[in-house]
């Protein structure tokens, strides 16, 4: 199958019908759920009936690639960097994403902090936290979570609005959720990033008021490069 031959307006309309059908069997209102698409490494084939659709959030993993396919074109459209995000980036990243879900450390703090006074804008900030304490992956420990979002408040001025996971591949994620969930609650957020493709019914069960979804609503990506990010 070619990118182009893949329905992702029809994959999206599937995928909401589960969200929807997730958040009820957890007694929650699907309306608290949103789909945040993840358009990373698809074409614009794909990406474009998914917009046409009514799709009106967006993630992203990289700051270059997501100016390069969004620039001019996200009138309307929410765009939320869900990669992670070096400093000598914040500048950009502050002027260009509704949302960066990937803040996780104070050096990262600082930078955005400065640069939201200097742009006079500032997107919404998740924290991420490293869930599954992998050595390779971005996000800060669970045990130092509530000083780092406190930190956030009142060394930075950061408004953070709620927390974000990825669970390690080979675990089952539930736990993982359960702990984001746990975290937030004790900080007193109420938003919760997590669950992507392979779990996100799971995630909402947990709490998650948005989910990640990539190859679920676009087919598998086109280019593999950018996957060991993750
Ligand atoms: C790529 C990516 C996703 C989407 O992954 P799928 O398995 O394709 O749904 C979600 N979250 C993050 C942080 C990602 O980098």
């Amino acid at each position: 199958m070619t990118q182009a031959s893949f329905d992702s307006a029809a994959a999206r309309a599937a995928v909401l019908a589960r969200i929807a059908a997730a958040a009820r069997a957890a007694g929650r209102d699907p309306a608290d759920v949103a789909l945040v698409a993840v358009s990373k490494q698809q074409d614009w084939a794909r990406i474009a009936p998914v917009a046409a659709a009514g799709q009106a959030i967006f993630g992203e993993n990289r700051v270059q690639e997501a100016t390069e396919r969004w620039t001019g074109r996200r009138d309307g459209l929410e765009l939320r960097l869900i990669g992670p995000l070096q400093t000598n980036k914040a500048r950009e990243a502050v002027g260009f994403f509704d949302v960066v879900e990937t803040l996780d450390r104070e050096k990262l703090a600082k930078a955005l902090a400065d640069e939201i006074q200097r742009a006079g804008r500032a997107p919404r900030l998740y924290v991420q936290v490293n869930t599954g304490e992998e050595p390779q992956k971005a996000g800060v420990a669970p045990r130092e979570a509530d000083a780092f979002i406190a930190a956030a408040g009142r060394v930075y001025g950061l408004e953070v609005e709620g927390l974000m996971c990825i669970p390690p591949e080979a675990e089952p994620a539930g736990p993982h959720f359960a702990l984001l969930a746990q975290i937030a609650a004790r900080n007193g957020l109420s938003r919760l990033s997590m669950g992507m493709s392979d779990d996100f019914e799971t995630a909402i069960r947990f709490g998650a008021t948005s989910v990640r979804l990539g190859s679920a609503v676009f087919g598998p990506r086109a280019r593999a490069a950018g996957d060991a990010a993750l």
